[in-house]
């Protein structure tokens, strides 16, 4: 296939054992610009014969490719970075299509991917074991990691190419052959990511790309030849793709949904806070797993907070992502926004004040697009059902706390853990949170603390099922067994050399 973007709406194909392929369904979803609702592509709805042709593909590749020297493995990876590089503005276009987050947010997320497959370039000493000598005398023993097989990554709509980047890179360096399930309400970026990885020469069947959803799931969680999954979306479907790999043995990390807590000390520097926080909120339209939920404010900050949050996200120009100038897209469908819409009524009704009130939303030119405008829910009730649930929308809630004792025991009782984050000019109060926080990913003074590709991303809770993380030295003890081996040579054979 030439390309399979162009401004015709087409029906899209899988990438597998190197050739672009017609899914064996004849079902599709369309893929829409959430800031206009024209239909960009339509995604095929795969079968499980099209998972099946993809995990042969990858099964094939794996003996020749395992034994391919992980320093040539990466040469790929090197091939990889230059043409992302290269057509890093192409692709950020494409995210900001099919996703409607801004151009320049499309741009950094790309910018988070690379650094991935940067990361996975080191895999010669990553993936490196450790021995030791005469464990006992004239015996040797060392630890060796050797890759798992055909693995697989199924990934959501919020990051349409860097969360692929979590894994694709790391899994290939260490081995392994790939099959990607993209979101099939974002498959434009990833298509376009696989036909520049074709350019780089990487053999055949070594990544494979397979459009759909809830069937092409479960066929990756049934298959037998798939030692591994890597999934990352909402909390029941991560609890469900964990559950029924399990049944068929495999090694799984599966990344869920969140609620993501700021606590704001009085003592905090309060314009800094406000703009770190503002863009955590309402960044990407709060369709980041990250994303600042629900700021706490104790003491004094309550008031202040509350005044220069609600200044600051009123200011905030929403519109198309493509447009210059506009910090804030639309969500990324119509139903997504009705949701979300109906969760601020919610929120109202359990006795929160809308002091920003994005529902109903109207863009001049795209009536018809997906846009709410930030929305402050001031005086959320800590017990409120809207406290523990996920928006995933550009709403943020303000709860208030007398200390840091009630703060954190509010963010105990949250059914998430991804992220924790403390506002404070205070090192002891910094100390004590980043001791107490339940969260896997801390931020002190940061509104947004996404690990770099060095370190795991460490959701926890609901947030996270299984062991290890996705990014950094995670990734490499995921994509490879452990082998131990213990060695005796006899000392007369010894003596001959
Ligand atoms: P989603 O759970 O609806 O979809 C994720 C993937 O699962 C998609 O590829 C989809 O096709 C598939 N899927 C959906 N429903 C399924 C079902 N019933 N059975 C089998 N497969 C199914 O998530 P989404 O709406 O695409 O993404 C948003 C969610 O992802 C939010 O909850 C967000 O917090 C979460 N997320 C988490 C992280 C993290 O690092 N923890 C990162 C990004 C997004």
């Amino acid at each position: 296939m030439s390309s399979a973007v162009t401004t015709q709406v087409t029906e899209l194909q899988n990438y597998i054992n190197g050739a672009w392929r017609h899914p064996s369904s004849t079902e599709f979803f369309d893929v829409t610009n959430p800031a206009t609702t024209e239909i960009l592509a339509r995604t095929p709805m795969s079968s499980s014969a099209d998972v099946d042709a993809a995990v042969q593909a990858a099964a094939d590749a794996f003996p020749a490719w395992r034994r391919t020297p992980p320093g040539e493995r990466v040469q790929y990876l090197f091939k990889l970075k230059n043409l992302l590089e290269e057509h890093l503005d192409e692709l950020s276009r494409l995210i900001t299509l099919e996703n409607g987050k801004t151009f320049a947010e499309a741009k950094a997320e790309l910018r988070r991917g690379i650094e991935n497959v940067e990361v996975a370039c080191g895999i010669p000493m990553m993936m490196q074991g450790y021995n030791l000598e005469d464990v006992t005398p004239g015996v040797d023993e060392m630890q060796i990691r050797q890759p798992l097989g055909v693995v697989a990554a199924i990934v959501p709509f919020n990051f349409p190419a860097m969360i692929s980047y979590w894994f694709l890179p790391y899994a290939i360096a260490c081995g392994n052959t790939f099959v990607l399930k993209p979101s099939e309400r974002v498959p434009l970026s990833m298509i376009r990511a696989f036909e520049l990885l074709e350019k780089t020469g990487l053999p055949k069947g070594v990544v494979n790309l397979v459009n759909g959803g809830r069937d092409v799931v479960n066929a990756l969680c049934d298959h037998p030849q798939v030692r591994a999954i890597s999934f990352v979306g909402s909390t029941p479907v991560a609890k469900h793709v964990y559950a029924r790999s399990a049944a068929s043995g495999k090694r799984m990390q599966c990344q869920g949904g969140a609620k993501n807590h700021v606590i704001v000390l009085p003592d905090a520097d309060m314009e800094l806070a406000t703009q770190i926080i503002s863009d955590s909120a309402f960044g990407c339209a709060g369709q980041r797993c990250l994303a600042v939920s629900v700021a706490v404010t104790i003491g004094d900050a309550q008031e202040s907070f509350r005044d220069s949050i609600a200044r600051s996200a009123s200011t905030l120009r929403v519109g198309d992502g493509l447009e210059p100038g506009v910090q804030m897209g639309p969500v990324i469908s119509s139903e997504s926004k009705r949701r979300i819409e109906s969760l601020i009524s919610a929120g109202v009704g359990e006795g929160a004040k809308a002091i920003l009130d994005g529902r109903n939303t109207r863009i001049p030119n795209h009536e018809s697009g997906s846009f709410l405008t930030p929305t402050v829910l001031d005086g959320l009730p800590p017990t409120s059902q809207l406290a523990n649930t996920e928006i995933f929308g550009p709403v943020l809630s303000l709860v208030h706390a007398n200390s840091m004792d009630e703060a954190l025991d509010f963010l105990r009782r949250s059914p998430y853990g991804n992220q924790a984050s403390l506002f404070t000019t205070n090192g002891a109060a910094a100390r004590r949170f980043r001791y107490e926080a339940p969260a896997g990913n801390i931020g002190i003074n940061i509104g947004v603390a996404a690990p770099m590709a060095y370190f795991p991303f460490s959701g926890w809770k609901e947030s996270f099922f299984g062991i290890l993380h996705g990014q950094g030295r995670d990734a490499v003890e995921f994509y490879t067994e452990s082998k131990i081996v213990v060695e005796r040579w006899s000392r007369q054979e010894t003596r001959k050399f």
